[in-house]
């Protein structure tokens, strides 16, 4: 195994980790979060994404070696995804909402807690690129529908076609029917959730969708929605999910997992409660997936679904892995 490229020093990564965030005039009262594997060694750089999106990782690993910053990672690996025409979960190619519309949700946050996102837009084949531009060039975090679009004109994004023949007609052929009925792990979850970590040790995040398949008109799901689909703290680390949507956010999913790092969990034990929050509160269900990835500063990763068949894709001087993930159903 290679690991010249690993920082060593972890006693000086994870004292890096403590936060001197002081409560109220209180100054001696300090949240001290600090990671829980103070021996670990230092991973980075690294990105991990969800699902198997080989080339999304590895394009962000391109930029990673190449000295890049996490978030221009983060954005430049999710992009390959989103051009990709045969992918029917995300950009160009999304499957549409049940009135045959391709609408896309993204967002991005970076390593000062900045975010941008985007709801519901049509006719742009980044979204990840116009969520931040939303972060970088205006002082809101969230664009929705037509706002989002006629933002993405006035920054130079052309206007595209993201609706595939192969996307229209397997929609025509649901309208046949248009029995509304998330599919487990079939090509309904295929978000790409994405986290790097840079040479500086700086974190970033990315999260972009085309939702549920034939959802209803103006749905939007976690995936754009800041704590919900994607949450980054540069001190402790950061979270992203894919799966049932309505279900991550009612739980704040990405942002408790980063908080239960921050309270000492790795990131494994973090995705695992996560997932169990959100089972204890959908007693007797077995009809939905979700999977959770998270990474902490040090560059431990971890990953957890409901369902068996998620796995989530880490690039780092290790290697370029697909890693099954565990599951809370067998
Ligand atoms: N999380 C996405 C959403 O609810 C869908 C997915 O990951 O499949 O819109």
């Amino acid at each position: 195994m290679k690991r010249r490229n690993f920082l060593k020093n972890s006693r000086a990564a994870t004292a890096g980790l403590i936060s001197t965030t002081l409560l109220g005039s209180c100054k001696e009262e300090k949240a001290v979060p600090v990671l829980k594997n103070e021996n670990a060694e230092v991973v980075r750089p690294i990105v991990i994404c969800t699902w198997n999106f080989l080339n999304a990782s590895a394009k962000a690993w391109e930029v990673l070696q190449a000295g890049g910053t996490s978030l221009d990672a983060v954005e430049q690996g999710v992009m390959v995804e989103e051009d990709d025409r045969n992918n029917q979960t995300v950009g160009t190619g999304g499957r549409p909402d049940r009135d045959g519309n391709v609408t896309l949700d993204a967002c991005i946050m970076d390593k000062d807690g900045n975010c941008g996102a985007v709801l519901a837009m049509q006719n742009i084949a980044n979204p990840i690129s116009v969520a931040r531009k939303v972060m970088e060039d205006t002082p809101h975090v969230m664009l929705a529908g037509k706002g989002a679009e006629q933002f993405a004109y006035e920054k130079g994004f052309p206007k595209a076609d993201l609706l595939t023949e192969k996307s229209k007609q397997e929609w025509l052929e649901w309208k046949k029917t248009s029995e509304y009925k998330p599919i487990i792990n079939i090509e309904n979850h295929d978000t790409i959730g994405i986290l790097a970590i840079d040479k500086n040790g700086d974190i970033s995040g990315g999260c972009t969708t085309s939702g549920m398949a034939y959802k209803m008109a103006g749905r939007v799901g976690d995936s754009p929605i800041i704590g919900a689909g994607l949450f980054v703290d540069n001190e402790i680390g950061g979270a992203t999910a894919t799966g049932v949507g309505e279900e991550v956010v009612r739980t704040v999913g990405s942002f408790l997992i980063v908080e239960l790092m921050r309270q000492g969990k790795t990131p494994q034990e973090a995705c695992e409660e996560g997932v169990k929050r959100i089972m204890a509160k959908n007693e007797g269900r077995d009809d939905f997936q979700i999977g959770f990835i998270a990474i902490n500063k040090n560059g431990e990763i971890g990953g957890y679904c409901i369902q068996p068949g998620f796995s989530y894709r880490t690039y780092s001087e290790e290697g370029h892995r697909n890693n099954p993930s565990k599951s809370f159903l067998s």
